[in-house]
């Protein structure tokens, strides 16, 4: 019988350094048991050796052995322009993953690097990839070329992409199951607000625009990323601060963002900071909510309208602040939030709009593992039968 249910999940966290950690989570009836394992892991080879040793663990194990494991479905960050679905994994496609390196070198190298491992370890195994671009890839043109000379787009891919496309996918979905309508006909502006932040405007259930770019640093203020700047202050910082290309890209990815700002990237910290009246965490969430509302506002022209508003992610389903801030003063654009709803914490979607708002504000749980699951299974359904889905 096929089921949905989380056996187990894990994160190995910083491969390569003196110390690792391996945190693996059984979930059973009885609740959770968590076991985190420090030692230094040398590479992604050996951590997804360890995993899978844990997972067939006699003690901590939630499978009798690798090969009960049919399916796995991994997430890729870039796309490009090739993928615009869930792909079955073969050398073809690994070969074009490698190409778009250049588009993603943070990202696609370990996701091969994840693709390879698994290949070896279970190659009986189907495996496919969920890429975080494909969602976006119905972005109408005008919405994804940049102003910059055009051979640039067709020479060298530049252009927009977007990511989190598996989530802003989920929480639409997942919107259109609570509210009982399907989305075809709706105009739906979906927040993510995790470490990364980004927003989609989907028509019909169609992504139409998205505030990531060709890399992940446009759009929202984010944990550590600046987001949009004016494309000129790379040059003031190389011309007159001196500063190589390496430290501008350490700078806006990693040193920037709400951590630019008030010092803290971790939101939780921020406003902790804020209520206890720091001035320049204060600053750091005024700009960080602006930026958001800039964007609902330019979505609402885009779509001509506006029914469902969606926050999720780490920040966007924990903080009832952030949302009520990023909302205020949009009532003319039918967005009115009910203060009450809007502080009660109430499962995987609840509203928090006031119940004559125009548009419909929920908040609603992602979950990227699931979707990734159902995507692979849902690929794979003629030719492979499988026994569970597991969120690992
Ligand atoms: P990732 O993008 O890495 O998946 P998450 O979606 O888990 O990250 O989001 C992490 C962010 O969520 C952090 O900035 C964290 O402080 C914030 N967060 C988590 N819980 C809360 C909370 N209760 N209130 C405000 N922010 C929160």
């Amino acid at each position: 019988m096929t089921c949905e249910k989380v056996l187990a999940s894990g994160l190995v966290e910083k491969i390569g350094e003196g110390e690792s950690y391996l945190t693996h989570k059984i979930i059973t009836e009885d609740g959770e048991d968590q076991k985190i394992i420090k030692g230094r892991i040398a590479d992604h080879y050996e951590g997804l050796m360890q995993v899978v040793n844990l997972l067939i663990h006699p003690e901590y194990g939630v499978v009798k052995d690798k090969a009960e494991i049919s399916l796995i479905g991994h997430r890729v960050v870039h796309g490009g322009e090739s993928f615009k679905a869930p792909t079955i994994i073969n050398k073809e496609v690994i070969a074009k993953i490698r190409n778009m390196i250049p588009l993603a070198p943070l990202h696609n190298p370990s996701n091969l690097a994840g693709i390879e491992i698994a290949r070896s370890m279970f190659p009986d195994a189907q495996q496919v990839a969920i890429f975080d671009t494909a969602f976006h890839q119905t972005i109408p043109k005008k919405a994804y070329i940049y102003a910059i000379p055009y051979y640039l787009y067709k020479k060298h891919g530049v252009r927009r992409y977007g990511f989190h496309g598996t989530s802003h996918s989920y929480v639409s979905e997942k919107a259109s199951e609570y509210l009982n309508r399907s989305l075809s006909g709706l105009n739906v502006i979906t927040i993510h607000l995790g470490n990364g932040a980004s927003m989609a405007a989907l028509k019909n259930g169609k992504c139409v625009d998205t505030s990531m770019g060709m890399t992940p640093l446009e759009g929202l203020v984010m944990g550590t990323r600046a987001g949009d700047i004016d494309p000129a202050i790379p040059f003031f910082l190389s011309n007159h601060l001196k500063m190589s290309l390496d430290e501008i890209d350490n700078l806006l990815n990693k040193e920037s963002g709400l951590k630019g700002i008030c010092g803290i990237n971790d939101m939780r910290e921020v406003l902790e900071k804020s209520r206890s009246g720091d001035e320049m965490a204060r600053l750091a969430l005024d700009v960080y909510t602006y930026r958001i509302k800039k964007y609902i506002g330019a979505y609402y022209a885009v779509l001509g309208g506006l029914d469902i508003l969606i926050f999720t992610g780490g920040i966007g389903e924990n903080s009832s602040v952030i949302r009520a801030s990023c909302c205020h003063g949009l009532n003319k654009l039918g967005i009115e939030i009910d203060a009450k709803k809007n502080n009660l914490s109430r499962g995987e979607v609840w509203e928090i709009s006031i119940s004559n708002s125009e548009a419909k504000v929920l908040v609603v749980q992602t979950d990227e593992e699931l979707k990734i699951a159902r995507e692979t299974k849902r690929v794979m359904k003629n030719i492979a039968p499988i026994k569970h889905l597991k969120k690992i």
